[in-house]
């Protein structure tokens, strides 16, 4: 057991790879063969009551309703969040009516992606409304079980371009890591639906890890690492500085990122102390996960703040979702709140072809339409990039409205502004490779601009 990361629920200090005699000495922890890493390890007091969130009324109410022996203090202890996520048919319905549907997939269910809803998160959920968007993000349906034409179990052909168990190296100079398969909240979409949640939630081999670190080291063209998972921010301070520390020990590795849902799904788990160790890895950028609006909470954006406050960049990555955040209203408001939470929006994904997703999926040309829908019309810094992430490997392919309308018979090139315009733009020399315009439309000439 000693080799292996094994996080069984909630994740702990005590099996892990990265566990100690004491709780919060790492030194140990370094392996041996590993160059000296130039951050000595952190040390972690934890302090309750300068990580609190202000509880919100609704917060309040469901703490009272459904946990009446927890107290403010437990609510705002991402541990305590972990120990009581709700994960069985009984904890679920304790909390929401249950559509017969719902009820038969939770039951059906074997496997990876689990049901897991912190209480925090569950705290959002509408417990009568079925189609609300949050609910069908978390809340199985039989639907899962239905394989779709083009669907399979990894879209993405991640497994194909993994070196070492655990890293994904797909792109010339950036790796991919995971290093946990546990999330505190399982989303029904997700691209590595296969594996998270699997075999006592997280198990992640020493040896893996190891190999992981060797292999970033022996490729020096490598100088980006987006760790991932599962949830890395689910992993305990010391674990997550052990990967930052052995990860920023090596010269090439320039900009390191981490992808999370963490701060969206259970934001206690931001706090001083883990933005204190963060601090001491910049370049350090963060991906947050968010789906809808209805997740952008005050303390969800006192989270985004306390990671801003650290210096961290924040870009945003949300899956478009039928029926959840597929309409230009619900994705612009999303987009706005994201800015004024001070997280940038990045990637907006097409639902990948896991198996059993077709529920959730648009046609590509709904992500199209809202881009368009939103362009000229907000900021543009509210506007994410719409992406395919291509089948077998292909990588994130950006999917834009085409405002290039042609050339003129005089050479000029003729742009669709978003309002529909059509203007004229003296471009001169090589020419974008596109079709001569067909006919002259009504346009507005560059000096008229
Ligand atoms: S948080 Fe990310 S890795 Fe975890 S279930 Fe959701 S999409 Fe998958």
């Amino acid at each position: 057991m000693d080799n292996i990361i094994r996080d069984e629920e909630p994740p702990s200090l005590a099996t892990a790879m990265l566990s100690t005699p004491s709780a919060i000495s790492v030194v140990d922890l370094k392996p041996k063969a590993f160059p000296p890493a130039t951050v000595q390890p952190i040390r972690v007091i934890h302090n309750r009551r300068r990580n609190r969130f202000r509880l919100s009324k609704a917060s309040a109410e469901f703490l009272r309703r459904f946990y009446p022996q927890a107290t403010a203090d437990d609510w705002n202890d991402w541990r305590w969040q972990n120990r009581h996520r709700v994960r069985t048919l009984e904890d679920l319905e304790r909390i929401v009516t249950l559509s017969e549907d719902e009820r038969a997939a939770i039951v059906r269910h074997q496997g990876a992606l689990p049901v897991g809803i912190t209480p925090y998160y569950a705290s959002l959920i509408d417990s009568e409304n079925t189609s609300q968007g949050l609910r069908r993000t978390v809340i199985p349906v039989l639907s899962e079980y239905e394989t779709s034409a083009g669907e399979n179990e990894d879209p993405l052909g991640e497994d194909h371009h993994s070196p070492v168990p655990g890293l994904v190296h797909r792109y010339p100079d950036r790796v991919l890591l995971l290093v946990t398969n546990f999330c505190s909240v399982y989303c029904r979409y997700c691209t590595r639906a296969r594996m998270v949640g699997s075999a006592g939630e997280r198990s992640v081999k020493k040896s893996d890890i190891e190999a992981a670190f060797d292999y970033i080291r022996q490729h020096t063209e490598i100088r980006d690492v987006l760790i991932s998972g599962g949830d890395p921010l689910s992993l305990d301070d010391e674990k997550l500085d052990y990967v930052l520390r052995n990860l920023r020990a090596i010269p090439h590795v320039e900009f390191i990122r981490i992808g999370s849902k963490q701060p969206v799904v259970q934001p206690m788990r931001i706090t001083s102390e883990l933005t204190r160790m963060l601090k001491r890895y910049h370049p350090l950028w963060m991906s947050l996960h968010f789906t809808h609006a209805d997740e952008l909470t005050p303390e969800v954006v006192a989270a985004c703040g306390r990671l801003a406050d650290a210096g961290i960049p924040l870009g945003s990555q949300t899956v478009l979702l039928k029926g959840v955040n597929d309409d230009v209203n619900t994705m612009t408001t999303l987009m706005h709140g994201l800015l004024k939470a001070r997280v940038k929006p990045y990637y907006l994904y097409q639902c990948d072809p896991i198996s059993g997703s077709a529920h959730f999926r648009t046609p590509v040309s709904t992500g199209v339409e809202l881009i368009r829908a939103m362009r000229g019309h907000t900021t543009g810094y509210a506007i994410p990039t719409f992406v395919v992430d291509a089948p077998n490997g292909g990588g994130k392919i950006p999917i834009a409205p085409d405002y290039v309308q042609g050339y003129d018979d005089n050479g000029e090139l003729l742009l669709k502004s978003y309002d529909g315009g059509v203007y004229r733009y003296p471009d001169s020399g090589a020419r974008l490779p596109i079709a001569q315009a067909s006919k002259q439309e009504e346009v507005i000439s560059w000096e008229h601009l």
